[in-house]
């Protein structure tokens, strides 16, 4: 990449003529080295900028080296039962059933427990909604870092302080997933794990909850005759934690409508009033203190992980010892609202409780997650966990004992502050110069002063709302140095997008247009000269600069890597390929100022090169706004999933006017009506339910497209030379598919688990389909784009659920048009229409060529045409991903839908068969873009780095869209956001491979004009 230029010299100055000769072909259709340079640097490039966010805006919380703050005085609790239902969301647990007039709750038993003895709110969670940050936050009182995804959730990126390595003993069971990563290295915590096969999803999952409620109970039992035992479950700051799988696992099977999760709450309250008797008749002492809640919630897709509310909102019962009992809502007034001031306002969605809850009359305490680390501690008199940010809810605990409550409150704050103040400490350390202080904590050791002064002089409500201020300032102090690196890494970041759009963009000037082949050799060769000793001046200028700043800061490595793109871009690779677009404006602003001389001096003197110099910068600011609006158009389509329907109209609509006006008026009609039929699939609605009916509809439908296709023959040439027995036997293969998920799908609703033969069946088809798109080539363009969309449909037909056939079918039949109407209005093969701009000069059309004719630069170069092509092919990318998809979220893409290859949970292989599921529409637009590059002889690279340049502009929009405040729903949508259209271009990567590797160059389209038209 660096010598880009310097090799078009070599090649310059061996040609003693101004314009180099381009006999050459195979050298621009074939990604060479250089390309592959380009190649690897962008990925690297993207990998490392899409981590950047985690850099920016979500740096992990965890700093080292404080010390735990008791609470001096006697605990309200001598012992905590945690229940953890995981996957339980809050609307499901809390609303009432209404059957024959009468209500009643789907858990009497914690119904009762809110009317009478306890208090009840949401624990609002943050994304992601997955199991092992919901529990981190729960048992240690911060939020993990997003990045933890890159380690699996599996073992704990860095060894932190929580709720069971404080207590005396603990017991936990459960799911492996949850128990083994706290009660790894914690000697007093004994935990009971079922195998991960016992997780299967075709099974009833509430046999997970019953095998952990029989665990207590045993424990219990022995109890009776295991002295030791006796002795442990006898002492004070134990804890018992109960993590309830069941829910979580019929949520994702059967989702959070179907009898079996809501029969599901039923067994769990069951279990939790067994558990409650069990341990109040073992003790007798009252000293028990319970928990209720959950990890995450579930949305109606049965999938959680994104900041959707039915995801974020769970369940939280407080009741027992050192716990209030129900109060009337009426005291919602002024005093708690000063209590909690600021933390409520940061509660991330409004507090209605719906009508059907009938739970109005009862005052209801909100927490966040985090908040339930403390608050358990405090119960039983140990220290909050060291990371914690989480604020005690001490609305929550009873009244009886202020001063307890305010001493808790206060080892809570103190612990903050602290944390606070390693964070500062560590912060100035790093940064030697400029360092800027958190100014509204100057007066800290005032406050805590004072907070001392009135817990001593017995003022307690005062020294509250004091602590709770005063920790509202440290949160917001963590938060200040948690971003402080934020507007200089920005600055870096968009610097590096740019620079490199512009490369991209330079490179494919000087090697695909003929800017970079109508040069001056002399003067390039001169210029070349100049602009190098600039760029080695600029590359030592900044790196000393930034690399400088960088070590003096003591910044991460990734740092170094963010900013050596910004030094290669700017101060490199920019200044080594600008060369021929300066000269071609020096050479154009030279000749618009002489024309005007010229003009101006009364002589009227039309100078060709001129205009067509002007009008190849004109029409190059045209397509680059062009493209830019409809890359934004698309960035709003993230937002909106109907704006995809809109472009797909106007698609439709526009080119029957412009580009194919000239085509037959069937065809015509053929293609709008399927880009209307396109259109409808982004305003369906993406919860849908399994409807098998609907995926064999879907395989017939693609049965008839391409028998249609073949018996219609509409692009000719394919009945000639072809022998249709691979096809046939596909569209007999995509018949058998239907009939399998049909046979499936009705052995798994008569839950008699997954029949052998259909799984077996399955997997060979999926693995065969795989085998024989990398053997067969069709024989001829026509014959191998039917061959390629049958096979790829084949795993799409059994890993679907609902419309996504339909819509699969659509797409191919939308492809296959476009297809046929790109090849026919290519200005490559029918010169004659290569006009839109109604001008016959090809030379003005966006191939830049001034001597079009003449060295027939038409056949190699990037037109117009290329670029408007690659447009709609990242629009049908975008359609090929999110027609029946979620913008908002991966997680939306349904497990259910590889039911037909395993029930039994495993994350990697549904993940991966997911993941094809996903890819699949979007290879099929790849290919019939490949397959349209190779007959026209478009340079493959080029219209790759056109693709990828494009792209970027979103990547950029998003990068400045993601949000780390606001609500959890918008920040888990905008990480998403960054993560997919950076993902784009590494997607598009892997596609363009693909569909290389699918689309063998020597298969042209057969160019005679003895079509036959329908
Ligand atoms: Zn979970
Ligand atoms: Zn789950």
């Amino acid at each position: 990449m660096y010598h880009i230029v310097s090799s078009n010299i070599s090649k310059i100055s061996k040609n003693d003529d101004a314009t180099i000769n381009r006999d050459n072909n195979s050298y621009k259709t074939k990604f060479n080295s250089k390309i592959l340079i380009i190649v690897l640097i962008g990925i690297v490039f993207h990998l490392s900028y899409t981590l950047s966010i985690f850099d920016i805006y979500f740096r992990s919380p965890l700093v080292h080296g404080m010390t735990p703050h008791k609470i001096e005085l006697t605990p309200p609790a001598n012992r905590l039962v945690l229940f953890v239902a995981d996957g339980l969301r809050a609307d499901r647990f809390y609303e009432l059933e209404e059957n024959q007039g009468q209500f009643h709750s789907r858990a009497p038993f914690l119904r009762s427990i809110i009317e009478n003895r306890g208090s009840w709110g949401i624990s609002h969670t943050r994304v992601p909604t997955e199991t092992r940050p919901g529990h981190v936050a729960l048992i240690a009182g911060f939020y993990e870092d997003v990045s933890a995804v890159t380690k699996g959730w599996k073992s704990n990126p860095v060894e932190f302080d929580h709720l069971f390595n404080k207590t005396k003993y603990s017991w936990g069971y459960g799911s492996p997933d949850v128990l083994l990563m706290f009660s790894d290295n914690v000697k007093t915590m004994e935990t009971q794990v079922y195998a991960e096969e016992f997780e299967d999803f075709g099974a009833d999952a509430s046999n997970l909850d019953m095998w952990v409620f029989e665990k207590i109970e045993e424990l219990f039992k022995n109890a009776t005759k295991d002295q030791e035992l006796n002795r442990k479950l006898k002492s004070n700051q134990i804890v018992i934690f109960l993590h309830l799988l069941g829910l979580d696992t019929n949520g994702h099977a059967y989702r959070p409508h179907s009898d079996e999760y809501l029969s599901n709450i039923k067994l769990v309250d069951r279990g939790v009033q067994k558990i409650y008797n069990l341990i109040e008749d073992f003790y007798g002492d009252q000293k028990t203190a319970y928990i209720f809640t959950s990890d995450h919630g579930m949305s109606n897709r049965g999938s959680h992980g994104d900041g959707e509310r039915s995801n974020t909102e769970t369940p939280i019962v407080t009741w027992g010892s050192g716990l209030r009992g129900p109060l009337p809502s009426n005291l919602q007034t002024e005093k708690i609202a000063s209590l909690r001031g600021k933390a409520k306002e940061k509660l991330p969605v409004d507090t209605l409780t719906p009508d059907n809850w009938k739970l109005s009359h009862l005052f209801r305490s909100d927490v966040s997650q985090a908040d339930v680390a403390p608050l358990m501690t405090s119960l039983i008199g140990l220290p909050s966990p060291l990371n914690s940010v989480g604020v005690l809810p001490i609305e929550v605990l009873s009244e009886n004992s202020p001063e307890y409550t305010t001493a808790a409150l206060y080892a809570n704050t103190l612990q903050v502050w602290e944390m606070y103040q390693v964070k500062s400490d560590s912060k100035q350390k790093s940064t030697l110069l400029f360092f800027s202080p958190f100014t509204k904590l100057k007066d800290a050791s005032k406050t805590i002063a004072k907070i001392d002064q009135l817990i001593a002089t017995r003022q307690f409500e005062e020294a509250q709302i004091l602590c709770h201020n005063f920790i509202e300032l440290c949160l917001e102090g963590l938060n200040y140095f948690q971003t402080y690196d934020r507007p200089f890494l920005m600055t870096v970041i968009t610097l590096g997008y740019f620079g490199w759009i512009i490369t991209l963009s330079l490179y494919v000037i000087n090697n695909y247009t003929s800017i970079g082949y109508n040069c001056n050799a002399k003067q390039l060769q001169s210029q070349i000269k100049r602009f190098e000793t600039l760029s080695s001046y600029l590359i030592a200028i900044t790196s000393f600069c930034f690399f400088g700043f960088l070590y003096v800061t003591d910044a991460p490595v990734l740092y170094y890597l963010y900013c050596s793109f910004l030094v290669l871009f700017w101060a490199k690779t920019i200044p080594a390929n600008i060369v021929p677009l300066y000269l071609f404006l020096k050479d154009s602003f030279a000749q618009i100022q002489s024309s005007k001389g010229i003009y101006s001096g009364g002589q009227l003197l039309s100078s060709t090169t001129t205009t067509t110099n002007v009008s190849i910068i004109k029409n190059f600011i045209v397509i680059v706004l062009a493209a830019v609006s409809v890359m934004e158009l698309l960035v709003v389509s993230y937002f909106y999933r109907s704006v995809l329907s809109l472009i797909y109209t106007l698609v439709g609509v526009f080119s029957i006017f412009t580009f194919y006006k000239n085509e037959s008026l069937k065809l015509k009609l053929l293609w709008f009506g399927s880009c209307l039929m396109m259109s409808v699939f982004p305003l369906l609605p993406i919860d849908y339910g399994n409807d098998t009916n609907l995926v064999c509809f879907g395989g017939v439908l693609l049965f008839i497209i391409s028998l249609l296709n073949y018996t219609l023959n509409i692009f000719g040439g394919a009945s000639k030379n072809t022998k249709p027995i691979v096809n046939s036997v596909l569209m007999f293969v995509v018949l058998l598919s239907s009939y399998i998920v049909y046979s499936t799908d009705s052995a798994l609703s008569r839950k008699i688990g997954l029949p052998y033969f259909n799984q077996i069946i399955s997997w060979a088809l999926l693995v065969s389909s795989f085998v024989v798109l990398s053997i067969y080539r069709g024989k001829g363009f026509y014959d191998h784009w039917n061959f390629l969309y049958l096979c790829i449909s084949v795993p799409f037909l059994l890993l679907s659920i609902s419309y996504e056939v339909l819509f699969v079918g659509c797409l191919v039949l939308n492809l296959t048009l476009w297809m046929y109407f790109e090849l026919k209005t290519d200005s490559r093969l029918y010169p004659k229409l290569v006009s839109i701009t109604s001008n016959n000069e090809p030379s003005t059309s966006l191939s830049f060529s001034k001597s079009a004719i003449k060295s027939n630069i038409n056949d190699i170069n990037i037109t117009q045409q290329d670029i408007k092509r690659a447009i709609l092919y990242i629009f049908f990318c975008y359609v090929g991903f999110f027609g029946v998809g979620n913008i908002a979220s991966i997680s939306s893409f349904e497990i259910s839908s590889t039911y037909r290859f395993t029930t039994i949970f495993s994350p990697f292989l549904m993940g991966a068969l997911l993941i094809i599921k996903i890819f699949i529409p979007l290879l099929l637009v790849a290919v019939s873009f490949s397959l349209l590059n190779n007959s026209l002889n478009v340079p493959r690279p080029g219209s790759f780095l056109i693709v990828i340049a494009l792209t970027d502009i979103m990547s950029i929009n998003f990068f400045f869209l993601v949000k780390d405040t606001g609500s959890w729903l918008e920040i888990g949508t905008s990480i998403s956001h960054y993560g997919i259209s950076n993902g784009f271009i590494i997607l598009q990567l892997l596609l363009f491979s693909f569909s290389t590797l699918l689309v063998p160059t020597s298969l042209k389209h057969n160019n005679n004009n003895n079509r036959k038209r329908i």
